[in-house]
């Protein structure tokens, strides 16, 4: 029989012309009636159906080959009703936040990923892991490294796999970035300038501007970004950091950082300047070398991402990098590949995100870190 992929199944469908290969392919009529266990390809539950989910992460799991869309938890009745009728998801795979541990019996659901606001990260990543499933967890991975450490021991515990959503390392830009500083193409970096924000002027009530719910503001947004720049951009974790917080909307950011610079100190010498803000855009990455310089601008959006070098343009053809992000983790889960974004990268970040915060509240004074190579890849 001849096999059609879900991808040419689509097109067919958005040409009209998958009616008769359905009737002649009982294999793909099956996997279009709901998801079921496929052979080769795990199915992901998506915890938390909010813009992330919504726009990202449910499309990008339409083009994987190695996972796909099997379930979802929602808190919102009305979302079960939408998401069944789009995804063609049977009732049995879906699930609230208060009966999700009953997703432990359910053997089409392999990795639970949890796209909820960063407070619910370490309870229902535990939960999943402790239902005996591998674990996609949001960034920034928790709200402390307590946190990250309980998420990291319930994984151990319970022998599943932990991946972060740190999308980037899986796409080629951030790839060809690592690449030259782990081959030395523009010597050593002397110097790194890295910088995520956005400007939000959205509802002041919105969990982000909440700190029981977000941890902090721009900084556990954003700011992994930079953090993650700056580090793979030098190959090194920072030994030292000092931070600044500026306010120029305290009526709407009551709650949570606006505007956050730090000054990261590396062991080989190189230091970095890093800048987060939920009060302007910004969003590149430079470094300077001892025998040139590399840029990615923008370096961390949803891309298509553009770069250059001293010797000349980085480029490479665009795709979904959420779809890349996990195919990758889904891959490490079956055949064990490196995993790119492990639960110790989640934890190292936050280290450095509480050194920044604590800085800020010791009047800026220098914070020694001690990370060793941990979460470097
Ligand atoms: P969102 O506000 O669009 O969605 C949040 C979801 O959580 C909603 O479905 C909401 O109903 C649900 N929820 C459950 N309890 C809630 C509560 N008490 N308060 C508010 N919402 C509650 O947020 P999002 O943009 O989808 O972000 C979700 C997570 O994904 C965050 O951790 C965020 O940092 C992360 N994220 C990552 C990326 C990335 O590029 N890797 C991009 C966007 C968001």
């Amino acid at each position: 029989m001849d096999k059609i992929t879900r991808r040419q199944f689509n097109e067919r469908l958005s040409k009209g012309i998958a009616g008769t290969a359905l009737l002649s392919s009982a294999p793909l009529a099956c996997a279009m009636a709901g998801p079921k266990k496929r052979e080769g390809s795990l199915g992901i539950a998506l915890v938390g159906l909010g813009s992330y989910s919504t726009y990202q992460l449910a499309p990008a799991l339409q083009q994987t080959k190695y996972c796909h869309l099997a379930g979802i938890v929602t808190g919102t009745r009305a979302k079960e009703k939408i998401w069944a009728e789009r995804y063609g998801m049977p009732g049995r795979n879906i699930y609230n936040y208060e009966n999700f541990d009953a997703i432990a019996d359910n053997n089409e659901i392999d990795i639970v990923y949890v796209v909820l606001p960063n407070s619910m990260h370490a309870e229902f990543s535990i939960r999943a892991a402790q239902a005996g499933k591998h674990v996609i967890c949001e960034k920034p991975m928790a709200i402390s490294v307590a946190e990250c450490e309980a998420i990291i021991e319930a994984c151990r515990k319970a022998g599943v796999k932990l991946g972060i959503g740190y999308r980037l390392h899986s796409e080629p830009y951030t790839q060809e970035v690592k690449r030259f500083v782990k081959e030395g193409t523009f010597g050593k970096t002397l110097y790194v300038n890295a910088e995520a924000a956005y400007r939000s002027a959205g509802n002041p009530d919105q969990w982000r501007l909440n700190r029981a719910l977000s941890g902090g503001g721009a900084l556990m947004n954003m700011g992994v970004y930079s953090i993650q720049s700056a580090i793979y951009a030098t190959g090194e974790n920072p030994v030292k950091v000092t931070a600044q917080e500026f306010s120029t909307r305290p009526d709407y950011f009551k709650d949570t950082d606006e505007t956050i610079t730090a000054q990261f100190q590396f062991p080989g010498g190189a230091t970095g300047a890093v800048f987060t803000s939920h009060n302007t855009h910004a969003n590149s990455l430079y470094a300077s070398c001892s025998g040139g310089w590399f840029s990615l601008k923008p370096a961390n959006t949803y891309g298509p991402l553009a770069g250059e070098s001293a010797n000349g343009p980085i480029q490479f053809p665009h795709e979904s990098q959420q779809k890349l992000q996990m195919d990758d983790f889904a891959s490490h889960v079956l055949y064990g590949s490196v995993n790119k974004a492990p639960g110790e990268m989640g934890k190292r970040d936050m280290i450095i995100i509480e050194a920044i915060y604590r800085s800020i509240a010791e009047g800026n004074r220098p914070i020694p870190l001690e990370l060793g190579k941990m979460g470097l890849s």
